[in-house]
């Protein structure tokens, strides 16, 4: 029983196909890669995982619904499926709290705010809730967007590049953080990186792609010891 189906998935702009022949499956809790260098075509796929990119060919199924098909597709909003981005995209004028809560506005007072306090003790942030994001570091702020993307329970988690802004140092230790946070919570999520230790430290499984193609889908352990 996968949570997400990538069958036979092209997609590109326009008339041109960037990826092609793309087929995996995640399984529910598990943290999936794609992983390859700059221009491969990783953000594309994800793209089409998040519902902002047609399909060319394929189908995407997010727990057992089609979500894409060529010409038929659920939008975006009404995929329950958050994101994490390399440059953040924290509201400026909003706290880090408020920003949290962006997406909670349905529910009322109370239960927003108890949502928003276990969310960012989740990420260690209780301390900051008051703060704008221009006074957090950028692992700081990584740990708000964290949050927010997890506040409306998606199904899925994206990570776009999410750690390649930050230094060596931060990036492994908010990765294994960042795994730790999605582990306790049993939540799916791909990862999206060029960083091949990131990859092997942070996943389940491991998407090798190269020119628009998966060499390999596998675990770390697997593709470690290719011959
Ligand atoms: P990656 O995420 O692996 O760096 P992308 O998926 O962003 O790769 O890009 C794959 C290919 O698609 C590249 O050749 C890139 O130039 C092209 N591409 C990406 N975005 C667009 C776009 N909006 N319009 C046209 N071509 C694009
Ligand atoms: P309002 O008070 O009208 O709800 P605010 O802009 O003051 O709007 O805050 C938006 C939401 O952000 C609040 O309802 C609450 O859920 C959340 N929030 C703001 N500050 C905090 C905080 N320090 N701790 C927890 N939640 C907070």
């Amino acid at each position: 029983n996968w949570l997400l189906e990538v069958k036979d998935l092209a997609c590109g702009y326009g008339d041109t196909t960037v990826v092609s022949d793309i087929n995996f499956a995640l399984g529910e809790g598990d943290i999936g890669c794609l992983l390859g260098p700059s221009g491969c075509g990783k953000s594309t796929i994800l793209r089409a995982v998040a519902g902002f990119l047609p399909l060319q060919h394929g189908q995407i199924h997010l727990a057992g619904h089609p979500i894409s098909v060529p010409g038929k597709a659920v939008p975006p909003e009404k995929r329950r499926i958050g994101m994490v981005f390399q440059d953040y995209a924290l509201f400026p004028h909003l706290t880090v709290a408020e920003n949290v809560a962006f997406g909670l506005r349905h529910m009322d007072r109370e239960e927003r705010q108890l949502k928003v306090t276990q969310l960012l003790e989740l990420v260690h942030l209780q301390d900051l809730a008051d703060q704008h994001p221009h006074a957090l570091s950028g692992g700081q702020q990584q740990r708000v967007a964290l949050a927010r993307a997890l506040a409306p329970e998606p199904t899925l988690i994206l990570l776009d590049e999410p750690f390649s802004n930050l230094d060596a140092d931060l990036r492994r230790r908010l990765s294994l953080d960042v795994r730790d946070i999605l582990k306790t919570l049993g939540m799916s999520a791909i990862l999206v990186t060029h960083d091949q230790q990131e990859a092997f430290a942070m996943c389940d499984q491991v998407a090798v792609l190269q020119d628009g193609h998966i060499q390999q889908w596998d675990v770390p352990y697997n593709l470690y010891h290719e011959p």
